[in-house]
Parts: structure tokens; C-alpha cells; sequence
């Protein structure tokens, strides 16, 4: 296993359209890190690089020390997995999670070791004798990942291996590669569009926007505090709910209400008293309260066992309450909710303000 530094990696392909910026990341051995963010971000075109299947436009890729910048991709011991497996149809699962190591010419004693093993950790010991054509989509998943594991390499890379995956399996694979990265401890740079694969695998997040990192952080961290609108609107789902908000003394003046700030909020905000900023607030912090100073106008309940998704819409924005027991409002109510956890973005940096 290995540490793995990019260093201002920028991307240019030969249309002229860059699409990675002044990449940096120093990711410590045995981390999962998961890069996420739209499609056309820039997540597969930076895994590539790491993967030595894309010339590096300009700056420096290390693994484990080592300048690797130029080096091929087969010589710099790293492992990737792919979201169509690229299982050999005429080759049995052994034969498949065999195959690297037979073409470095291993020992055949050895090579049934490490088969054996990586086989009984994906719990594939009694599919070793079938043709992927004979395995269900999950199943092959574990066999693109056991012949990963078979090569011990120094880096685990991902490219969306859970997409062709359907949404049951997908949670199920999910958690085993989360226990297969604890079982290992490998260094792993996983790629995904979905910010719930991010959330739930990742030791740390790279959000990733038009080529551009938005931020690097646990899950906690871009989840609670976003840096900028788009991380907040990205992670998240539903997404959090924004308002242009008029700041003033002691208030923010929103379409459809007033939002009283609390001291530490007016100190915040001090540079921005007669200026409007973006107020930022995640469903689950609005929250039903009969006092309360934001009223909406319901537009759909929607319940979903523990937590009820209320839609509604205040003075001519449309907003989304996640509250936390079963609601039973119809089209047309007036329920009152008050906000309790809230974020302040720049209106023309869209960067949070703290
Ligand atoms: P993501 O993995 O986030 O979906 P990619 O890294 O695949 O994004 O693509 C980033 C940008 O680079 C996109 O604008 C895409 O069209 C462009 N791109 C990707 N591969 C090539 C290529 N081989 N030649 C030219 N442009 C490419």
C-alpha cells in the first residue's frame, strides 16, 4: 500500500478542452477517497492520469514517493476497476482473478494462494469454476475486484464500478467494498456522480465542478460545512434550500419572511448589512414549530416511513421540509416552520461567509 500526491495536475486534451485544473491532493496510505461531482467534471479524466491511461498535461504524480509522472501505466503498480468489469467471457472467474498473475509468469503455486484468498474475502470460493456470463452483475463486480486484489497493488482506482449495477445490489456492493477497504487497508481513489456513494465510502471527498476542485473533506465536513453554494447544493439530497435573503441589523428579509439573527450571526454578516446573500438551509432544519416565522404553503406531502418530504412553497420560491415523524398535509395548507441550522453564502462568489 502507498501514499499518492498529485501536484497541480492540469489536463488539456488534444480538442483543446481542458478538463482538469491545478488538481492537488495528497492522499495518506490507506485513505478511500472519493472523487465526485457532475458528469463532465473532470473525476474520470483525473483517475485516468493517476492510472497512467492519460498523458499528464502538466504537474507531478507521486505514489509511494516516487515521481511517476511519465512512468507507463503498467509499470506503476496500481489496480483499476471498472464500472463494465472487462471480465474475459472465455475464462472461468479462476482463470480471470488468475490472469495478471499468470502473464507475470508467477508461480502457479502462488497464484492458487492468492486466488484462493481473494476469493474466499469476496465470498466467490463456490463461483471459481463459472463463466462471468453465469454470474449475476454483483457477482462480476467481485470478480473485477478480486483480480485486483489478487496483484496487491499499491493504489485501488474505481471508475464508477456500481453504475451498471441495479439499485438493491448497488447498496449491497457498496458496503462490501466499504469492507473490503477497512479488510485491506488499501489506498483507494474511488470515482462517482453520486454523492450518497460519497458520503457513505469515503474517508475524504474531493467535490469536483467544470474541471475545478470545490472542496476536500470528510463527509461531515461537506455536508455540515459546505464551502461553497454549489458543495452545498451538490451533497445532499434532497438539496438544501437557498433564499436571497436582504441583510439588515438584526434580520435577513426574505421573499415570503423575515429571518431574526442571532448575535453571532450579525457578526457574520456584518460586512453585508443592506447587501443580499444567499441563505442556505438543509429540509431537516426546517422544522414545524406553531410560532413559527416561516409560512408555507403545502404543494405535496410525501411520506416515506420515518420522515415525511413536505413541498411547499413561500413567497414565490418553492421549498422542501424533511420532518421527522408522519405528516399528513394536504395541497393547500398553511404550516408555520422555523429554521435551525443555516448557512450564508457571497451572492457573487457563491463562496460560504464565515
Ligand atoms: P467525468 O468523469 O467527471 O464525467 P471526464 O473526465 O470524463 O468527466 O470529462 C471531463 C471533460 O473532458 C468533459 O468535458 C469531456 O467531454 C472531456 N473529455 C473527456 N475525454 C476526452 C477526450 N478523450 N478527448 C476530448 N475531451 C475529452
Amino acid at each position: 500500500m502507498a501514499s499518492l500526491s498529485l501536484h497541480n495536475l492540469n489536463k488539456i486534451y488534444d480538442n483543446n478542452v481542458q478538463a482538469v485544473f491545478d488538481f492537488n491532493l495528497d492522499v495518506k496510505d490507506g485513505e478511500l477517497i472519493v472523487l465526485v461531482g457532475p458528469s463532465g467534471c473532470g473525476k474520470s479524466t483525473t483517475l485516468r492520469m493517476v492510472a497512467g491511461l492519460e498523458d499528464i498535461t502538466s504537474g507531478t504524480l507521486i505514489i509511494d514517493g516516487k515521481d511517476v509522472t511519465q512512468m507507463p501505466a503498467k509499470d506503476r503498480d496500481i489496480a483499476m476497476v471498472f464500472q463494465n468489469y472487462a471480465l474475459y467471457a472465455h475464462m472461468t472467474v479462476y482463470e480471470n482473478m488468475a490472469f495478471s498473475l499468470t502473464l507475470r509468469k508467477e508461480d502457479p503455486n502462488v497464484i492458487h494462494e492468492k486466488v484462493l484468498a481473494a476469493a474466499e474475502i469476496l465470498g466467490l470460493t463456490d463461483q471459481l469454476n463459472k463463466k462471468p456470463r453465469q454470474l449475476s452483475g454483483g457477482q462480476r463486480q467481485r470478480v473485477a475486484m478480486g483480480r485486483a486484489i489478487v496483484r496487491k497493488p499499491k493504489v485501488f482506482l474505481f471508475d464508477e464500478p456500481l453504475s451498471n449495477l441495479d439499485a438493491k445490489l448497488r447498496g449491497a456492493t457498496r458496503r462490501e467494498i466499504l469492507l473490503l477497504h477497512k479488510r485491506l487497508g488499501a489506498t483507494m481513489l474511488y470515482v462517482t456522480h453520486d454523492q450518497i456513494e460519497a458520503l457513505t465510502l469515503a474517508d475524504r471527498i474531493v467535490c469536483m465542478s467544470m474541471g475545478y476542485v470545490q472542496q476536500v473533506g470528510t463527509p461531515l465536513e461537506l455536508y455540515d460545512n459546505p464551502a461553497n453554494i454549489f458543495v452545498a447544493s451538490f451533497i445532499g439530497l434532497p438539496p438544501m434550500n437557498m433564499f436571497d435573503a436582504r441583510v439588515e441589523d438584526e434580520r435577513l428579509v426574505c421573499d415570503g419572511f423575515d429571518y431574526p439573527l442571532s448575535e453571532s450571526e450579525r457578526a457574520l454578516l456584518r460586512d453585508y448589512v443592506g447587501k443580499t446573500v444567499t441563505l442556505g438551509v438543509r429540509p431537516e432544519n426546517i422544522v414545524p414549530d406553531n410560532n413559527g416565522y416561516l409560512k408555507a404553503s403545502v404543494t405535496l406531502n410525501e411520506n416515506l416511513g420515518q420522515n415525511t418530504l413536505v413541498h411547499g412553497t413561500v413567497g414565490g420560491h418553492k421549498m422542501t421540509a424533511k420532518v421527522r415523524e408522519w405528516c399528513n398535509y394536504k395541497k393547500g395548507d398553511e404550516v408555520a416552520f422555523c429554521l435551525n441550522r443555516v448557512h450564508f453564502f457571497d451572492k457573487e462568489t457563491t463562496n460560504a461567509i464565515r
